[in-house]
């Protein structure tokens, strides 16, 4: 036969920690998982990144909508139509919209502030999402007109990190 548990006692409240007694956070510690991870872009997107490491921004246009994706994926997401084949786009655009980063977080590459913004090319009818710098960022607005700066030849890869950032176009009038 056994003895039935005891009650415990219910633990006392106690007063919440005040700020100030609050610990410094914990910014890193060892994790035991590690994730092997592959990322495979698919015929579509290859197009995009493989004209990244040639400095080149290539667009696919959908042939029922006339949708023009940078960066294009294999089939029209409307109409589900294959996308026409790779063209060039001068790879200059405009900021559609954009946020500064002023705060400072553990793994930060870059230090703030810093501004990210959605750019659309001309000629495409999405955007896509990089750095502009060479500018204050009090000076950056909806409808600037931004250009690439693109890595040194040595540096150049199948990857966003192919273009450091956009700037804005010298003399470049607003859209
Ligand atoms: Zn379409």
């Amino acid at each position: 036969m056994s003895t039935p548990p005891t009650p415990s006692t219910p633990p006392t409240p106690s007063t919440p920690p005040t700020p100030s007694a609050l610990p410094s956070p914990v910014e890193s510690f060892t994790s035991p998982h590690k994730v092997d991870y592959t990322f495979v872009a698919g015929t579509g997107r290859s197009a995009f990144l493989r004209g990244l490491q040639e400095r080149r921004l290539l667009a696919r246009r959908c042939p029922t909508c006339e949708r023009v994706y940078l960066p294009a994926p294999e089939f029209c997401s409307r109409c589900l139509a294959e996308l026409s084949e790779p063209f060039e786009l001068a790879g200059t655009g405009v900021v559609k919209t954009f946020c500064v980063v002023n705060f400072p977080f553990p793994g930060q590459m870059i230090d703030p502030p810093y501004l990210v913004a959605y750019i659309q090319v001309d000629g495409a009818d999405t955007t896509l999402m990089h750095l502009v710098r060479d500018v204050e960022p009090a000076d950056v607005h909806i409808g600037l007109r931004v250009e690439p700066v693109w890595c040194a030849e040595e540096d150049l890869d199948t990857s966003m990190n192919s273009i450091r950032y956009y700037r804005p176009v010298a003399g470049g009038s607003d859209a």
